[in-house]
């Protein structure tokens, strides 16, 4: 049996073939996905990684699809999404949040609970998988600042319980990460007044709104912040705000975002960031480099 037939039979409803991914990214285009399943119990994702590795199958996972631009030609292979494993826990002063769960609900679990230590990331669209892959931050709080643990396994489906200490990390950077499935994570949070911490998020989400291109689909930043600086100030100062290719644009309301303002293909979006990759160089001698994951082909 070839093994898309075994996972749709596996899976059956929650497995899609050829599945557009501009409906899976916040970018809203994409090409499509060969197989694309959602594994909720640790026996879907033996049956999965099993049959991925016996049929030697690229295998991706995917959350909330915040940080990735999917080329027209799409993926082969299968996509996991995390996006049915969403239970979530407050005990005392500790979360547990499985990978699929929204980072931003967490937050708000936090602050409700008069826990600190999040409250900061509110806002930020990603699923805890995502924030633990990317070590997501904002407002000088980042994801590993409270972490304590993660649940996980590895593409041989064999599991692993790795301490904070296990998991080098730096800005937007987890070292050895992308050997492991995240399944769970466990913060360790600090008690505190409630009041000053659903102050901290509405302060924190109201600047969002005022900043940032909501309005538009988009991946956030593109570019990591170069050390020092800020890739929108390089962008800005290169003049490229609001430089357009098809239906991509570099955000008026702030340079470090490239939105699809008008049905923009992948590849309007991938020329852009090249395009404006290779201003940047030229004004000010910086290479930025990119914060935003690309995957699959793209046309030329
Ligand atoms: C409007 C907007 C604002 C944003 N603001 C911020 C911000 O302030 N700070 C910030 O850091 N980011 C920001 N982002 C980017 C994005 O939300 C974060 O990077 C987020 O952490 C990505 O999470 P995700 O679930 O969407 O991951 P995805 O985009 O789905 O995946 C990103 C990477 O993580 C991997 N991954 C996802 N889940 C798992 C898992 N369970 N196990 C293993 N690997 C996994 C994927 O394979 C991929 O390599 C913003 C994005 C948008 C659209």
């Amino acid at each position: 049996m070839d093994y898309k037939k075994e996972l749709s039979a596996y899976f059956k409803e929650n497995c899609l073939l050829d599945e557009p991914m501009g409906r899976h990214t916040t970018y809203r285009t994409g090409g499509p996905a060969e197989v694309y399943v959602y594994p909720k119990t640790t026996e879907d994702w033996s049956f999965v990684l099993k049959l991925a590795q016996t049929e030697n199958i690229p295998l991706r996972i995917i959350g909330f699809g915040s940080n990735i631009l999917v080329g027209s030609r799409g993926i082969g292979g299968i996509t996991c999404s995390t996006k049915r494993m969403n239970q979530t826990a407050v005990k005392d002063s500790r979360i547990t949040a499985e990978a699929g769960a929204a980072l931003d609900k967490v937050c708000e679990s936090a602050v409700l609970a008069g826990l600190a230590g999040m409250e900061k990331l509110s806002g930020i669209p990603g699923s805890i998988g995502g924030a633990v892959y990317m070590n997501a931050g904002a407002f000088g709080q980042e994801t590993f600042d409270c972490l304590e643990y993660v649940e996980a396994i590895d593409f041989d489906g064999r599991p692993a319980m790795l301490l904070k200490k296990d998991l080098p990390h730096s800005y937007r950077h987890v070292e050895g990460i992308e050997d492991y499935i995240v399944l769970s994570a466990g913060f360790s949070l600090e008690k505190k007044d409630f009041a000053p911490l659903m102050e901290a998020r509405n302060s924190v989400l109201h600047k969002r709104i005022e900043k940032q291109p909501l309005e538009f689909p988009s991946a956030g930043s593109v570019f990591k912040r170069p050390a020092g600086d800020y890739a929108s100030r390089l962008i800005d100062e290169a003049g490229l705000r609001g430089l357009s290719i098809g239906g991509a644009k570099v955000s008026e309301k702030h340079a470090g975002f490239i939105v699809n303002f008008n049905h923009a293909t992948p590849e309007d979006i991938k020329n852009l960031m090249d395009e404006v990759k290779r201003q940047v160089h030229q004004k000010s001698g910086i290479e930025l480099e990119l914060e935003q994951i690309l995957w699959g082909e793209f046309n030329a």
